[in-house]
């Protein structure tokens, strides 16, 4: 890569979710000016903007939790700590994966209070709008915010959006869904107050209330189990992922039919809930996210794809940057989801080749637009792991600013560790 000394930064991170801000971070960490660009009004991605309050990919399956993920992810968890939130791995009672329940409101302060720490340049309430390029690189991007358009140009790009909004600019291809344009399911998580606190939640009584419900009620119920039902820690809040629809594209019409329905469906399931389950007669709809939770959209091409087999098999290799320990988790069907567990030693690597755009020397994804077929996407997409993916594109990115060659995946590997991510 040519050095370009005009620029005003030397990384621009596009999403401030678990990726944007594992990238972000990631990059400030090893030397570099960071630019982070978010469209909401704070950090966090679809854990504060969805309600999907609990980090998968922390930690591999098992009986007792063993770190998958350290670094900026860890540090992250740390800092809900540090202000008082009992942020711990909770073994979830359907599927015994662990898990790190969340607080949408202490994230979001504690993500802020992590990239001042560090220096960031934060953009909130802007878009990356445009782009432009050249054959090889990408050179600036257009930022859409209150006060207009306004023009930044970086060394290098991380795409962490998830759903590759950067790379799509750019030109980069990329396919929808699975590959026949098959979407998963998107899910409106609820969180619901006035729950009894001296009660814990009666999951026989939700499951036969359900079986009821699905005899003539208008929205069925697909996760006949009562779905993810969780206490919060903290606001004591219970979490529930129930409202589940199939998805048939991107179109602005399916997501107002998607958001619009689920909502519906909330206060009917509410309804359910008060009536029949104990612990449940003063409960309320506390609170959705700005925007229903999408589980995929576009992929962008990369230089490797991530196969189902890597998983499977547990596939460590020398030029893993970052390890995948969540199982394959498919939700192909609305509400019935299906899991695959990591073989190996209960994670795999995720390669360099993933998190590196195809075709631009100067572009790295971090999250859930890393490289990855259908089946491998249902593991890596998690938040845990996307702190670790977002970290490495970051590190790769910094360390590329300004070089004629982008960083090879054994100085990565070796700024990640010294920064305490596993590699
Ligand atoms: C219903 C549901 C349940 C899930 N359950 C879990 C779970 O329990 N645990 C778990 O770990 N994972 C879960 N996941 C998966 C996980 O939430 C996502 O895969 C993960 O958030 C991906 O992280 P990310 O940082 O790549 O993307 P995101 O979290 O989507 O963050 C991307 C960010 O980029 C921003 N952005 C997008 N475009 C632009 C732009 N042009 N300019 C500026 N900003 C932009 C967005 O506003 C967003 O903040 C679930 C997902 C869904 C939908």
């Amino acid at each position: 890569m040519s050095k370009r000394v005009e620029a005003d930064y030397d990384v621009i991170v596009c999403g401030g979710g678990a990726a944007g801000v594992g990238a972000a971070v990631g990059a400030a960490k090893a030397g570099a000016k960071v630019c982070l660009v978010e469209k909401y009004a704070f950090l966090g991605g679809a854990a504060t903007n969805a309600q999907v309050l609990a980090y998968c990919g922390f930690y591999q399956q098992g009986e007792a939790p063993v770190q998958a993920v350290g670094g900026v992810g860890a540090e992250v968890v740390a800092e809900m700590q540090a202000f008082g939130f009992p942020a711990a791995p909770h073994r979830s009672e359907t599927t015994g994966n662990w898990i790190i329940p969340l607080d949408p409101e202490i994230l979001k302060h504690a993500l802020d209070r992590l990239v001042r720490r560090h220096g960031i340049a934060v953009k909130l309430h802007t878009r990356v709008a445009a782009v432009t390029r050249t054959a090889r690189l990408l050179e600036g991007v257009t930022l859409a915010g209150m006060g207009g358009r306004t023009r930044a140009a970086a060394e290098a790009f991380v795409d962490a959006s998830g759903d590759a909004n950067l790379a799509m600019l750019a030109g980069v291809d990329f396919r929808v869904g699975d590959y026949e344009n098959r979407l998963q399911a998107v899910t409106l998580p609820m969180r619901i107050g006035g729950f009894d606190p001296g009660r814990s939640i009666d999951r026989k009584a939700l499951t036969d209330a359900i079986v009821a419900y699905n005899r003539s009620g208008r929205y069925p119920i697909a996760r006949t189990d009562g779905g993810i039902i969780v206490r919060l820690p903290g606001s004591r809040d219970v979490w529930w992922m129930i409202v589940d629809l199939a998805m048939p594209d991107l179109s602005s019409e399916s997501f107002t039919a998607a958001e619009m329905t689920a909502r519906d469906m909330a206060f009917e399931y509410m309804t359910l809930l008060r009536d029949t389950v104990p612990g449940f007669e003063r409960a309320f709809l506390a609170a959705t996210g700005p925007q229903i939770g999408i589980r995929e959209s576009r992929h962008p091409r990369s230089r490797y794809e991530m196969q189902a087999e890597d998983v499977l098999s547990g596939r460590l290799r020398e030029d893993g940057i970052a390890r995948a320990a969540w199982p394959i988790e498919l939700h192909g069907e609305a509400g019935k989801p299906v899991y695959r567990p990591v073989g190996g030693a209960g994670y795999c690597h995720v390669p360099y080749d993933s998190i590196r755009a195809f075709g631009l020397d100067n572009l790295w994804y971090g999250g859930r637009v890393i490289g990855a077929d259908p089946d491998a996407y249902g593991s890596i997409r998690v938040m845990g792991t996307a702190f670790a993916t977002g970290e490495a594109a970051g590190v790769a990115a910094a360390l590329s600013a300004g070089r004629e060659r982008p960083a090879d995946p054994a100085a990565v590997r070796a700024q990640l560790s010294r920064q305490g991510a596993l590699v």
